[in-house]
């Protein structure tokens, strides 16, 4: 039942392993939006500045780069992939242990935040460009920064002991407790549950039932 229905945002936050890009993948598919996870972003920057040979702590020398380097999407089915440079950065390459190690300490400068935070916006545009139904961002900050205004906000979490089973599940080596500390006790949109978030424990349920329960709550079951 996707017929005459305004485009719509959705937000979806929460820490590493909490569930949210299977979610917000899976809603994307059902529902026909356009899927864009900032996660990703922060990676594909991270990438991007380690190729530079930038480290964190030279914050002059990473915002007189990025000044430089444009960005861009590529649709494929109903996820937008970032383009950074001209390259198109790889799954495998997006997930490499070195990227788990070093996205948190990039993530956390206001330079790198700024470098994304227009593009992401302007992702609305593009979804609608492509005549999809709405739009579902996921991340850190989405409900709070990105699009405070989204139609819908969520906040995924889930126990540690189910968030670090779920990355060994997915054959990922990702230090996920220490990125969640850098994550949500840094100065800049710290990971934090936005107000007026609808709140959703996804340790005890499974990937269709939170699905169910966001699509009913948008007013798509
Ligand atoms: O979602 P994912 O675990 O792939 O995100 C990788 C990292 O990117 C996070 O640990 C965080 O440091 C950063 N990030 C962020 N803000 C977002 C999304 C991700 O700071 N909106």
């Amino acid at each position: 039942m996707t017929d005459n229905k305004p485009f719509i945002t959705i937000a979806i936050d929460g820490a590493a392993a909490s569930g949210k890009s299977s979610t917000s993948r899976m809603i994307a598919d059902k529902l026909n939006f356009m899927h864009v996870d900032t996660g990703a972003h922060y990676r594909a920057v991270t990438i991007c500045l380690l190729q530079a040979g930038l480290q964190p702590d030279q914050t002059e020398a990473i915002k007189g780069f990025l000044d430089t380097v444009p960005l861009s999407t590529e649709v494929s089915g109903h996820r937008a992939l970032i383009r950074i440079n001209r390259y198109l950065p790889h799954e495998t390459e997006l997930r490499s242990v070195e990227v788990n190690e070093t996205v948190s300490g990039f993530a956390q400068l206001p330079e790198v935040r700024a470098f994304l935070l227009d593009y992401q916006r302007n992702t609305i545009q593009e979804a609608k460009n492509y005549h999809f139904n709405g739009l579902i961002m996921e991340g850190r900050d989405i409900g709070s920064v990105v699009l405070p205004d989204a139609d819908h906000r969520f906040f995924l979490f889930a126990d540690p002991s189910t968030r670090s089973k779920r990355r060994q599940q997915e054959g990922q080596k990702d230090m996920i407790e220490k990125r969640d500390k850098i994550d949500s006790t840094r100065k800049h949109a710290p990971l934090k549950c936005p107000e007026g978030a609808i709140k959703i424990d996804t340790s005890e349920r499974d990937l269709e039932a939170v699905v169910t329960f966001i699509t009913e709550t948008i007013g798509y079951a």
